[in-house]
């Protein structure tokens, strides 16, 4: 069966996945939004499309549909974005789309369901659409040439924005740093002081264009919201930087880390195995740190 990635870019940026899409294709993309020309460059795949359009999803699906009429498999990266543009597309070609796969093949695709916990095999007897998590991949061949496709016309199906709340977090899954926050850095307070230290977690968290995480302790504790937690039943990341304040560094949890370039562990336990894993730890009180951390920034206590 032919396939082909579409991978939305932003400001010239891939989405996490990207090149899991496109090493699942064959290296065959196109690229949809702004500065696809650049990330192009970055891609590097075997045969670029590039639809320069500002970021749409309606309108992005209804022009690129005529696009892949002729592709069976077209696969997208389930980051925001691709989320976001998937299941338009599906409804656009009137296709069934199959979300999260982990793998694909030409016969079937693994999803992955239940936090991750489960694999369900479907199989692919026709054209469908599929998003794919981010898994590491790349594809490994050279990279042949791009090709401009026309813009795409307005088709007045774009929803109309009413307003924009400014979101509260910055997107855990998609942020280049994390801060995140376990058991050790609010050990000895109560409820109400625990939450009051992890909600200046996040605030030194926004002054550092970090999101803020936490451990499976501190969401079970209600401390911090379940949205927030990193792990096998929580959100997977894959930041540049990740913090940990006062985290121990269990199986499930660094299950979620993906592969920070850099880790940096405060923790009291010099041995832990956080601190194991970490390019910098410092054997220090976590929230003790935290708090210095603040008045250097200038986060408000
Ligand atoms: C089925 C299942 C699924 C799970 N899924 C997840 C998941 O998705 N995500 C997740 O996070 N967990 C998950 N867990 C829980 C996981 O096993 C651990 O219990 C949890 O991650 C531990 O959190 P923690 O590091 O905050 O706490 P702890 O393990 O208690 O560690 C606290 C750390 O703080 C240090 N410390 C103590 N005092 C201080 C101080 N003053 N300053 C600095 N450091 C200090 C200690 O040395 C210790 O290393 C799951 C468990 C199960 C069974």
């Amino acid at each position: 069966m032919s396939r082909r990635a579409v991978v939305p870019v932003r400001d010239g940026r891939l989405p996490k996945g990207a090149a899991d899409a496109v090493a699942l294709a064959d290296g065959e993309v196109i690229l949809v939004g702004e500065g696809t020309r650049d990330a192009a460059e970055v891609l590097l795949a075997r045969t670029t499309w590039c639809l320069e359009a500002a970021f749409a999803p309606g309108r992005l699906a209804a022009g690129l549909a005529p696009h892949l009429d002729d592709v069976d498999v077209v696969i997208v990266p389930a980051s925001l974005d691709g989320r976001d543009l998937a299941p338009r597309l599906a409804a656009q070609m009137d296709r069934p789309l199959w979300a999260r796969a982990t793998e694909l093949d030409d016969h079937q695709a693994l999803l992955a369901r239940i936090d991750d916990r489960v694999v369900v095999p479907v199989r692919l007897d026709g054209p469908c659409v599929v998003t794919v998590l981010l898994q590491g991949r790349a594809y490994t061949g050279s990279g042949g040439p791009v090709h401009e496709l026309l813009p795409v016309a307005d088709t007045g199906l774009e929803a109309s924005q009413l307003s924009v709340s400014e979101p509260d977090v910055r997107d855990l899954a998609e942020a280049p740093r994390v801060l995140a926050g376990g058991a050790g850095l609010v050990q000895g307070l109560d409820d109400h002081e625990a939450r009051q230290v992890f909600a200046l977690l996040e605030r030194v968290g926004e002054a550092l264009g970090a999101a803020m995480g936490a451990t499976r302790v501190a969401t079970d504790a209600g401390w911090v919201s379940y949205d927030r937690q990193i792990g096998t039943t929580g959100v997977v990341i894959d930041p540049d930087l990740y913090v940990a304040f006062g985290i121990s560094g269990a199986a499930q949890h660094v299950d979620g880390l993906g592969t920070p370039k850099h880790i940096v562990s405060i923790n009291l336990d010099a041995s832990c195995p956080m601190t194991a894993r970490s390019d910098l730890g410092l054997v220090s009180d976590a929230r003790a740190l935290l708090v210095a951390l603040a008045q250097r920034l200038g986060v408000e206590s």
